[in-house]
């Protein structure tokens, strides 16, 4: 017998030749990601959210014709005569949606509301605290004032044509606004991917039944399904499948003829119950099954016949972090958009976070804005990639760079602020 073991890597180390870069691996991702080909056509307020397959173009100017941008009186700059006070003639007046149908001449002016069509003739919209009338028709105007003041020409907004949604651009409010104001009740969309999941393991217990010894409940189903309600997705919650062999080929087969993308929790380790990484190389192909990061190295990304497939680890936290990291770009990608880089903001660190160099790291933390505008963070107690709870009170993750080796109090950090708050 050998006095000595050679030990291989593991989780437990900070480095593992096997892993690779979260860089490397997002990039491996985009190659293997196809965004989906179809679309629907829907309601403008059915496409919040969602993405857009066309380019939009506008076919008329924004604001159509040139109007006022305040209460006062239209006038034509030039009847102000260069010194003094000007006396004008109101002949008529002019409101949002009911025009002024004649022409305003030399020393005239016509009362206008905000929105109104500025009349033929005139150029320039005074105030009306600027102005004096005086009754009689008769309004007074000095000389501060410049040609063109008030108005709003058409076009300035949008002009005929200029392009106002990229394909692939996320439909957002303001987005909804635009397209009404230019008069579009449609849009085509990209359709939303189908993503289904299931939970693997042999101890996991449904909600509604009784805990006996040994057994936890599942709660990936139930993040997973949270993290995922916030896309434009159809979601297929799949259920819980046992740590055998024939379930997981057979429940992974059946998902890829269901959905576009595959998302499972568990089993993509190296222990004996851990299945999926040979089930997927014999049925499918795989890209990598090992990330440099922490929690959550073992994350299994590949491909069933037309499926993408990534088998997250089993452990919430984890779960959770590799979902934000890797499943939402991998979302965006198949859904019609270029995947966008969750936006980092530097913050000082309240706390001693203890790393070694080797691997990402993400940490759970809360991060609050001080009175100087600067983010402060702190760390949410124990970061053990089992420890959920770490999670549900953050509001942010803190991310740790490969090559960071550890991070005293006073120190910048980067973070990532989760959106659901
Ligand atoms: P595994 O990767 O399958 O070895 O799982 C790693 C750890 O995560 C184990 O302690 C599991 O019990 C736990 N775990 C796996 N799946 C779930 C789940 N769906 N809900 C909660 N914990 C889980
Ligand atoms: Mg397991």
């Amino acid at each position: 017998m050998t006095s000595k073991i050679s030990p291989a890597p593991s989780c437990a180390d900070p480095s593992d030749p096997q892993s690779i870069s979260v860089a490397a691996a997002l990039q491996q991702i985009t190659q293997h990601v196809i965004a989906i080909s179809n679309f629907e056509e829907l309601p403008i307020r059915e496409c919040l959210g969602r993405y857009s397959f066309e380019q939009v173009k506008s076919p008329i100017n924004v604001p159509a014709h040139a109007n006022s941008a305040m209460d006062g009186f239209a006038i034509a700059f030039d009847s102000l005569d260069a010194q003094g006070v000007t006396s004008l003639k109101e002949i008529g007046s002019a409101y949002a949606g009911v025009n002024f149908e004649g022409i305003c001449g030399e020393k005239e002016c016509v009362r206008i509301m905000t929105g109104a069509v500025i009349p033929e003739g005139t150029d320039t919209v005074i105030m009306q605290e600027q102005a004096e009338s005086v009754g009689e028709g008769l309004v007074f105007v000095d000389t501060n004032h410049r040609a063109g003041e008030n108005v709003r020409y058409a076009g300035e907004d949008i002009s005929e044509q200029q392009v106002v949604i990229e394909p692939g651009a996320s439909i957002n409010p303001a987005n909804l606004g635009v397209l009404a104001s230019l008069g579009i009740a449609s849009l085509k969309v990209y359709r939303k991917p189908v993503v289904a999941f299931f939970s693997t393991g042999d101890e996991l217990v449904s909600l509604g039944q009784p805990l006996q010894k040994g057994k936890i409940y599942d709660s990936n189903r139930y993040t997973l399904f949270g993290l995922l309600s916030r896309l434009p997705v159809e979601i297929l919650d799949l259920g819980v499948v046992k740590d055998n062999p024939d379930s997981l080929r057979k429940a992974l087969l059946d998902a890829a003829q269901k959905a576009h993308l595959i998302i499972t929790t568990g089993g993509v380790s190296v222990g004996d119950a851990d299945y999926i990484k040979g089930i997927l190389a014999e049925i499918g192909k795989m890209a990598f099954w090992k990330i440099a990061i922490k929690p959550g190295r073992p994350l299994t990304f590949g491909k069933i016949n037309n499926s993408l497939f990534m088998g997250l680890p089993g452990n919430p936290v984890a779960v959770m972090v590799t979902f934000e990291q890797f499943v939402v770009p991998t979302i965006q990608q198949l859904s019609g958009t270029e995947p966008s880089p969750p936006t980092r903001l530097k913050a000082i660190s309240q706390d001693k976070l203890r790393k070694l160099p080797g691997r990402q790291e993400i940490q759970r933390g809360i991060a609050t804005c001080d009175e100087n505008n600067q983010w402060q963070v702190c760390r949410t107690g124990k970061q053990g990639s089992g420890i959920l709870s770490s999670m549900s009170k953050a509001n942010c993750f803190i991310l740790l760079d490969e090559d960071n080796s550890g991070v005293e109090p006073g120190d910048p950090v980067d973070i990532q602020l989760f959106d659901w708050h």
